[in-house]
């Protein structure tokens, strides 16, 4: 008996789709029957595999949502990884508890927070239920500090806003790994109500 549920988490560009990739190797050798599945909204693999960004890949298996996870997973099945778990609805808590009790081992990866620095999706409740929980760094890619553990997002090359919206299209939109010293977040409606709040101050005056 070993874990059952795994999660490998961090920021963006911590190497977290790496080491899952390095822990299903092992188990393929190990003759364990493995299958791999990500969520459909993952954008940056190209097909049905997943890909760390040292170019390992590995074959996949997209799904809409949570619920289709229990329809695929078959008896025969040792392992199942799941790539991108923030991506996920509610339902996934729920689905990898069943198949924690039909005593399958799972191991997921996913952003622990998002780029507002808050935690991402179903991300809370997963690490709470996981038995062995890896939280990864990432190098800031402003400073080169080895402590990268936010996710930062640049539209046109500048900080996101806070309220920027989720998908901004047409917008040039990137991410990076920040340390938490570099790590930037834009607040201009906080900005503008205290201006706003300023100016009233100096006008009491
Ligand atoms: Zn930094």
């Amino acid at each position: 008996m070993g874990y059952r549920f795994e999660i490998i988490t961090g920021p963006m560009s911590c190497g977290k789709t790496e080491e899952l990739l390095r822990r299903i190797r092992r188990l393929i050798i190990a003759k364990k029957k493995v299958k791999v599945i990500s969520p459909t909204i993952d954008t940056r693999a190209k097909g049905d595999y997943i890909e760390s960004r040292n170019g390992l890949w590995l074959d996949t298996i997209k799904v809409k949502n949570s619920e289709e996870i229990l329809e695929l997973v078959n008896e025969t099945d040792d392992v199942i990884a799941i790539d991108e778990l923030q991506f996920f609805d509610e339902g996934i808590v729920d689905v990898i508890k069943v198949l924690m009790k039909q005593g399958k081992r799972i191991i997921g990866t996913g952003l622990d927070l998002d780029f507002k620095g808050e935690p991402f999706g179903p991300m809370p409740m997963l690490l709470a239920y996981a038995d062995k929980v890896d939280k990864l760094t990432a190098i800031c890619m402003k400073c080169g500090s080895e402590y990268a553990v936010r996710t930062q997002r640049m539209i046109d090359g500048k900080p996101a806003d806070k309220n920027s919206p989720l998908i901004m299209i047409g917008a040039d939109e990137t991410y990076e790994a920040r340390c938490l010293d570099c790590w930037e977040l834009g607040d201009k409606q906080h900005d503008e109500n205290h201006k706003k709040l300023s100016v009233l101050t100096i006008a009491k005056r």
